[in-house]
């Protein structure tokens, strides 16, 4: 056998090129599984020669590591041909890992044929010295370096199969990786060389006609180092992006995910909804089906909010959409409007579907709510709008199911209704009357009537409550609670408040100027006026500019007014105490005010609501009540006030139940301005004439 050597830099060189080779390899097939389509298959492609390229240099470079004592030169068409093996092979074995999963027989069987590619590709390549005699390989080394390739093939494919994707982590176990790879890959090769025996007389037929080895060696090593290159550059930069547009990709669902969905509750919001409706009707117009919104108010649930604050409200909140959630079938879905507003859309969906969900909803809802110490109780109010009998567009389903829902707040709360057409008369009427109060003020419409106070029994008068009223040209006199309700929810309040203070201030002084000094003038707040950060501003400059004591001015908020956002209405409340005008708690009985508030209310004078005086008997509970009040109000230092006195009955039992002030119709009307004069006048004769006609029958 002819002795044969390595030169060892050769070797080392074969040795980097296998471990680059497999690096590059594994990159590819990183590439080829995290992208779709025609990239994906240039990169199967590119890789496939970038990886076969790879591996049969690696052989080419080992070849020419190795010397006999003879001339050696490689077959131009078998070498040709080991490298197309080594490409077929690697375009395989890149196929296979970018399958979407790679059970165990895929596994063997890729590693036998792809163990089968590479020794072949290998033998071929020796095959390519064209040696005379033939070369003599020891069997069992021959099988060794076969069993080798397989081996080293089914590592290979199952690590680049698990290393695929493109996070920071699989750098460095990439890197470890292609160590092992290469150095089987490597590990093959010489074992199939030392396979291999050369008898003595040998002779390398491709010595002469092949190609020239020293000077390819240089070519083989610079190409195949530049293909390495580029193909790593390039599956770098092209992870780098795709890395780049899969974080673009998580940010952008994540804003349409916040652009239609609510934060508190994650429930889709009203423009998701506005789409979905849109969608329901596109589907049910085209199958001639029905669908339903069901539309929920919450009922008590701004209660909770004031007396526990937003932080429990919030809590409430996502538990009624869990609720929501948990009652729903899965093909509905439910929606949160703001505040304490929810939409569910039943698709598809009959009436009948749409009752016994309502009911279901209904009763979930209003089991009590476990808020860490405190248990809660709401209820909601539901209205049902059905498609397409009840609008035939999302906008007309909305109006409707909300107007049916207002229904079953006026029944009573906790119940739903199903939307009737009279009800949308009603929305239509509100609409109207909207825009017509949107003018009023420009158009001098608005007016105000003073009612009387009296020092109980019977007089003199104090002072007035201005109360307003709008003269409408289409309505006539309307009084306040028809449209104050809309005003404030229109925020058209503000102004109109603002209007009422000028007015009955310049009232006043004229009534000053004329004699009566003495005289104050209580004026109505409503709660979203004392939520206005201009009040205190306006009440300030209103007196100034009418030259009249802030001392003259009473304020009158109702007891839920005052509690309604109870931190900051004492804020505002103190405020305007501090600027010399009374605070005077109006309608009070009707609210929940807590002792301990009321006690730091900055309020001088209390109105005993007029509900309680209407019924007012001696003995009877509202005596009781009433008695109880005052006690409670002259503990804390206020004046009080009943109002609603409309017979002497009522007027002498308020009286000496300790009442300092009395008003109502009894005691004089509401009027204008200009009739005050003569309405008291009239008042005190009619008390006279009753007085003398009382007194023949004691
Ligand atoms: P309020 O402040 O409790 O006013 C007393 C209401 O009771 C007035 O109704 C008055 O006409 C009525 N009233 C007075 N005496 C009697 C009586 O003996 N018997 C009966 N049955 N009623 C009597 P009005 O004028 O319809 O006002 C209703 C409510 O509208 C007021 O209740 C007040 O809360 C609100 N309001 C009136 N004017 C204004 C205003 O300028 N601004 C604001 N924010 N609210 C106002
Ligand atoms: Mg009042
Ligand atoms: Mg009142």
């Amino acid at each position: 056998m002819l002795p044969s050597s390595y030169n060892s830099i050769l070797v080392a060189f074969s040795l980097i090129v296998a471990i680059l080779a497999s690096y590059t390899a594994l990159n590819m097939a990183a590439r080829v599984s995290s992208t779709r389509g025609r990239a994906a298959l240039l990169w199967l492609v590119g890789g496939s020669f970038a990886m076969g390229l790879g591996i049969w240099s690696m052989h080419f470079v080992g070849m020419l590591a190795f010397s006999l004592p003879i001339p050696l030169g490689y077959d131009l068409g078998l070498t040709l041909l080991s490298l197309l093996i080594a490409i077929g092979s690697s375009a395989f074995a890149l196929w296979m890992v970018c399958q979407r999963d790679m059970p165990k027989m895929h596994l063997m069987l890729g590693a036998l044929l792809m163990g089968a590619g590479i020794a072949a590709m290998h033998y071929t390549g020796m095959a390519a010295m064209q040696m005379t005699p033939q070369v003599v390989y020891v069997p069992w080394i021959l099988v060794l370096s076969v069993v080798i390739a397989v081996v080293a093939s089914g590592a290979a494919l199952w690590i680049a199969f698990r290393l695929r994707g493109d996070s920071e982590h699989v750098f460095y176990a990439r890197i470890g990786a292609s160590l092992v790879m290469g150095c089987a890959i490597v590990g093959m090769h010489y074992t199939g060389m030392a396979a291999a025996q050369f008898p003595i007389d040998s002779f390398c037929g491709a010595a002469n006609s092949g190609i020239d080895a020293k000077w390819l060696a240089i070519v083989v090593i610079v190409v195949t180092f530049a293909v390495f290159a580029i193909a790593l550059i390039i599956s770098m930069l092209d992870a780098r992006t795709s890395i780049l547009a899969s974080s673009l990709d998580e940010a952008n669902s994540e804003l349409v995910q916040l652009a239609l969905h609510d934060n508190l509750t994650k429930l889709p919001n009203r423009i998701l909804l506005d789409d979905r409706l849109d969608q329901a009707i596109q589907k049910a117009t085209r199958d001639g089906r029905n669908f339903a919104v069901l539309f929920m108010d919450l009922d008590g649930f701004k209660a909770v909010n004031d007396i526990y604050g937003h932080h429990v409200g919030d809590k409430l909140l996502e538990e009624v959409a869990q609720r929501i959630l948990d009652t729903k079938r899965s093909e509905d879905t439910a929606a949160r409007l703001g505040g304490d507003e929810f939409v569910l859309l039943i698709d598809p969906g009959e009436p009948e579907d749409a009752a016994v969900l309502a009911q279901r909803l209904i009763e979930s809802l209003g089991k009590p709510y476990e808020m860490g110490r405190n248990t809660l109780h709401i209820s909601a109010s539901i209205g049902v709008a059905v498609y397409p009998g009840d609008g035939e567009t999302a906008h007309e389903l909305m109006v409707n199911a909300d107007a049916a829902m207002y229904h079953s707040k006026e029944a009573g709360r906790n119940c739903y209704s199903f939307f009737e057409s009279k009800m949308n008369a009603n929305a239509h009427e509100q609409l109207k009357l909207q825009q017509e109060l949107l003018g009023a003020l420009d158009r001098n419409e608005f007016i105000l009537h003073y009612q009387p106070k009296m020092i109980a029994p019977a007089g003199p008068m104090i002072g007035v409550e201005a109360l307003l009223r709008w003269q409408s040209p289409e309505r006539g006199m309307v009084p306040p609670d028809a449209f104050l309700p809309l005003a404030e929810r229109t925020g058209l309040i503000v102004s109109i408040g603002n209007w009422v203070i000028d007015e009955a201030c310049r009232q006043l002084k004229v009534w000053h100027q004329q004699g009566n000094a003495d005289w104050s003038i209580a004026v109505n707040l409503s709660t979203v006026q004392l939520g206005h950060p201009g009040l205190v501003d306006a009440v300030r400059s209103t007196l100034q500019k009418h030259d009249l004591p802030p001392s003259c001015l009473i304020l009158e908020v109702t007891e839920s007014t005052a509690m309604r956002d109870a931190e900051s209405s004492l804020v505002i409340l103190d405020e305007l105490t501090s600027l010399g005008v009374s605070i005077s708690i109006d309608d009070f009985g009707t609210g929940y005010s807590s002792l301990l508030y009321l006690k730091r209310l900055p309020a001088n004078e209390l109105k005993i609501d007029r509900g309680f005086v209407t019924e007012l008997a001696q003995g009877n509970d509202d005596a009781a009540i009433v008695s109880a009040i005052i006690a409670l109000g002259k503990t804390l230092g206020l004046k009080i006030v009943a109002e609603g006195v409309e017979t002497a009955e009522q007027q002498d039992l308020l009286t000496r139940l300790g009442c300092d002030t009395l008003q109502g119709f009894y005691l004089g009307r509401p009027v204008a301005p200009e009739l005050l004069f003569s309405s008291l006048a009239a008042a005190k004769a009619k008390l006279a004439a009753e007085a003398s006609a009382d007194e023949p029958s004691r």
